[in-house]
């Protein structure tokens, strides 16, 4: 690793980190641009994750959704979350700040014990009212799927930002808000593809934050970012920890 890299992380006033569906890879969930696998291997996600999708076939999207949530009480976080959550430790032991943005829906940063979390694109762990948006925390698993909101009878749907859909404004504005404020930033097992979470790089690089991509492959970003790490983020993320804080 850089020796500049360590230093600058451990001098940090302010780090915002961006995380994409690689961060959970090395925990067994598949990325978007994977297939999927098993029964689902014949639809797309883009084909059940809209709105549309929903209202097309509720009781199909609602089931792919509750595989999704089997899966993952299957699997633990790994060793990228483990070091990001030492990471807000160190930081904020120190009197600094730390952001933690992320694409995914899984809440293994949660479960591996961050805490400043900004989730983009929503929790498979919430589900929402279809018809009137309300966050409902519990339901009861029906023979009526997918079940139907206490307060107005409307179908339920996983509180997941959809293709399609608007980022939660206020879950947005802190984002843009930690990539303008940041020194600096990781983008790290994110294609950088989708918008608006794959501009944040590019706000950072605009505020003179200095740049950290962590991918084993390209992206749209690699040349612009200040520094690119080629490598698993369950790898480098814990080895960049250690030669910062030691
Ligand atoms: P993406 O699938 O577009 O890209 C994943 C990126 O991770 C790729 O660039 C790949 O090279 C990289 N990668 C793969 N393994 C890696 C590893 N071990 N370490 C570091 N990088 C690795 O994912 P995205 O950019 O997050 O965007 C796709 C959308 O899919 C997002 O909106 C996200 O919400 C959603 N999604 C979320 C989950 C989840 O919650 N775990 C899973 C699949 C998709």
């Amino acid at each position: 690793m850089e020796t500049v890299i360590p230093r600058l992380l451990r001098d940090a006033r302010h780090i915002a980190v961006l995380t994409g569906a690689g961060v959970s890879a090395e925990s067994g969930i598949a990325t978007f641009r994977d297939a999927q696998t098993g029964l689902w291997a014949k639809y797309r996600p883009e084909d059940l994750a809209t709105p549309e999708a929903y209202q097309r076939n509720p009781r199909l999207v609602w089931e792919w959704y509750q595989w999704r949530r089997q899966v993952l009480s299957g699997v633990s976080p790994n060793p990228g979350h483990f070091a990001l959550t030492e990471m807000e430790k160190r930081i904020t032991g120190r009197g600094g700040q730390f952001t933690l943005i992320t694409q995914n829906v899984d809440g293994l940063h949660r479960r591996a014990g961050s805490r400043n979390i900004v989730e983009l694109h929503g929790n498979i762990g919430r589900v929402k009212c279809f018809a009137i948006g309300t966050i409902v925390e519990t339901w009861e698993i029906a023979e009526d799927v997918p079940p139907r909101c206490p307060n107005c009878g409307g179908m339920l749907r996983p509180d997941v930002v959809w293709f399609g859909e608007t980022l939660p404004p206020a879950a947005l504005a802190q984002a843009i808000d930690a990539a303008e404020t940041c020194d600096f930033f990781i983008s790290a097992g994110t294609s950088t593809l989708v918008q608006p979470a794959a501009s944040l790089p590019w706000l950072a690089l605009q505020h003179n934050a200095f740049v950290l991509e962590i991918n084993p492959n390209e992206t749209p970003l690699t040349s612009f970012a200040s520094a690119a790490l080629h490598a698993l983020s369950g790898e480098a993320l814990p080895e960049l920890v250690a030669a910062a804080f030691g």
